[in-house]
């Protein structure tokens, strides 16, 4: 069963009234307590936290955050947005990579539009060698997600990649046409609260499907990416690895700016590709709220943080 925190934190997460509240607060200074998870509004803000990533030797993935747009003007500043990062992350010479989600883009006013929008951002990005990769949404939009993205692949786009929810049974097949395809993969575990219908309920199962996806990306995958914290995962891609011969090269793990921000330095130590996917923008609460659903003792931390900051004198 879904724990009841990760139900509580949905829930909260599409509450407007939190939404302002938190809005005005969270990442109002340096040490404001969305910062731990949200690099900052600016583009500026993002590149600064890609160059202490890269400093310490690990590389990123930049994402302007929005999702579920509501009219096609929205989708249309989110993909002048995208434009607009794309050109100051090669100004800045940092590593060229983005993620970005559908629904900001559009899909669910019109999908049509949307997939313009998408082709208009993967125009931008080749020329200037950009990979962008597609984040995985909830599972009302999985199918439209590979629909829209094995189009443009037919159409020659070969600078995107998708994400693949270890939650769901359908991912295994997914993830043998992607493999088939050439197509580069994120694997994950799923943030988002399922119904019982479609997905996986307990973790063991979960972890099981997840551990099946990796050895399937690395034996058949192109460069895949194995985004998780859970150092059972961790553990179990690095002997299946070892057992074959696939050298480190061959893959990546990837975590989240500000999770685990130990294990990120130790494995990145050991010689493994370790990317950040770095989140930046003014609509960073569902992204946040889904973070503290994940691990709700995050919230101590949270609380922390606020109580630090109204003891601080007032800038
Ligand atoms: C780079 C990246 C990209 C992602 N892209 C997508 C996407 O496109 N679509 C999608 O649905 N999901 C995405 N996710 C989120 C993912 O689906 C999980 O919700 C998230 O990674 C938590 O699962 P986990 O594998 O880390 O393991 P879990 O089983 O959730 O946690 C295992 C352990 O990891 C640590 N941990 C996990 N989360 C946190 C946290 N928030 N704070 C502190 N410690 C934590 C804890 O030690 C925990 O015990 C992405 C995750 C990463 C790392």
């Amino acid at each position: 069963m879904l724990p009841v925190s990760k139900a509580v934190f949905h829930a909260l997460a599409a509450s407007k009234g939190m939404k302002t509240l938190a809005s005005r607060y969270g990442l109002r200074t340096e040490r404001s307590f969305a910062r731990r998870f949200v690099a900052g509004e600016s583009v500026a803000d993002a590149i600064a936290a890609a160059r202490r990533i890269e400093a310490a030797r690990m590389s990123q993935t930049l994402d302007f955050l929005g999702e579920s747009v509501a009219t096609m003007a929205e989708a249309d500043r989110a993909t002048r947005a995208y434009l607009a990062t794309m050109n100051e992350i090669a100004a800045a010479g940092i590593g060229r990579n983005v993620s970005l989600k559908l629904t900001q883009l559009g899909l669910t006013v019109d999908r049509a539009t949307c997939v313009d929008n998408l082709r208009r951002i993967l125009d931008g990005a080749t020329p200037h060698g950009f990979f962008v990769r597609i984040d995985m949404e909830d599972s009302r939009y999985t199918q439209v997600t590979f629909d829209i993205f094995e189009t443009l692949w037919q159409q020659g786009y070969r600078n995107a990649g998708v994400v693949v929810q270890s939650c769901l049974p359908r991912s295994l097949e997914d993830v043998q046409r992607m493999n088939a395809l050439g197509a580069r993969v994120r694997l994950v575990k799923g943030a988002y609260r399922e119904p019982r219908r479609v997905a996986y309920q307990a973790k063991a199962q979960v972890d099981a499907a997840f551990i099946e996806i990796m050895q399937v990306l690395l034996t058949g995958g192109i460069h895949p990416a194995i985004a998780t914290h859970d150092p059972a995962m961790i553990d179990a891609t690095r002997a299946f690895a070892r057992e074959r011969a696939i050298p480190a090269d061959r893959y990546e793990f990837q975590m989240l700016y500000g999770v685990r921000r130990d294990l990120q330095a130790q494995l990145s130590a050991q010689g493994y590709g370790m990317r950040i996917y770095i989140p930046f923008g003014r609509e960073w609460f569902p992204y946040f709220m889904r973070r503290l659903g994940e691990r709700p003792a995050n919230v101590v931390f949270v609380v922390r943080s606020l109580v630090r900051e109204r003891g601080a004198p007032s800038a």
